[in-house]
């Protein structure tokens, strides 16, 4: 069985609700700031098979069984039956006020510690900050499935998930540079805390500032996010952003030849730092 479309969990033909969240921030303060929160729900995916395929790590075989061809359409049915998928995010402006060697000092005092902030986004105007999630429900399915021994399911499921994040990352992205070319700018692509130079701890401070949990994400005393299939970014905004995609990130990366992850060239991530 072959699925020739994109598979998509949008009922919504408008796509997004777009809104600003409400209820004051207690983590930090917003008063005074130019850009409020946005919240993003019910965001449209579109879940190409072989974004599944390179996520559970088949990405670089020519062949597939069609067994588990089969087994992912019927995965995806029960996805779509179960509404497994909730897609949503919580991002903001945030004004640049000063750039030093190591930290990145933002409107109301805030501060990101690490070298590569700094390093990329030298001449931001704004940093753009997002947190995202598709919530737990597929996960959920996948530890059952997994526990009950049926690990191919597991494993097919979490890479349906992991393929679902990368999508709502992009769209947040597009959501973000949308707003960027709205003020007169450009936007950057997107950097992940746990990269060389931001560490992971500056998405415990994040997390404050963006009130994760109002899209029910949260981290663990280690830092991990719960629900596991969330994702968190840091986007930069001003009139010379430096741009690029997934595809050109592993291009350069030294585990390029042996990654079943890698993103070949000219691949799906079209609106990675594009604007
Ligand atoms: S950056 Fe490197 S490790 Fe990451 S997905 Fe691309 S090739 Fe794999």
């Amino acid at each position: 069985m072959r699925m020739s479309r994109p598979w998509s969990n949008s009922r919504n033909p408008t796509g997004f609700i777009v809104g600003n969240a409400k209820g004051p921030d207690r983590a930090s303060p917003t008063a005074g700031s130019h850009h409020p929160m946005t919240l993003l729900q019910n965001i449209p995916l579109n879940l190409r098979e072989s974004d599944i395929l390179r996520r559970v790590g088949f990405g670089g075989r020519r062949r597939i069984r069609p067994q588990i061809k089969v087994l992912m359409h019927e995965l995806m049915q029960e996805i779509e039956a179960c509404r497994l998928l909730e897609p949503s995010a919580v991002y903001r402006y945030f004004r640049v006020e000063a750039v030093s060697d190591a930290r990145t000092i933002l409107e109301g005092g805030r501060i990101l510690r690490g070298s590569l902030l700094p390093t990329l986004f030298s001449r931001a105007k704004y940093l753009a900050l997002a947190v995202a999630t598709i919530g737990h429900g597929i996960e959920d399915l996948a530890s059952r499935y997994t526990r009950d021994g049926r690990v191919l399911r597991g494993m097919l499921l979490d890479g349906m998930g992991s393929a679902a994040v990368d999508q709502l990352a992009r769209n947040v992205h597009l959501h973000v540079m949308e707003k960027a070319i709205s003020m007169g700018y450009r936007a950057s692509g997107a950097v992940n805390p746990g990269m060389p130079g931001l560490p992971l701890s500056e998405q415990r401070p994040m997390f404050q500032w963006l009130s994760a949990r109002r899209i029910g994400v949260k981290l663990t005393s280690s830092g991990i996010m719960i629900p596991r299939k969330s994702t968190s970014m840091i986007i930069g905004v001003g009139s010379e952003m430096p741009s690029w995609t997934q595809s050109t990130v592993c291009k350069k990366c030294n585990l390029r030849s042996s990654c079943p992850y890698r993103v070949p060239s000219g691949d799906s991530d079209k609106s990675d730092g594009k604007v």
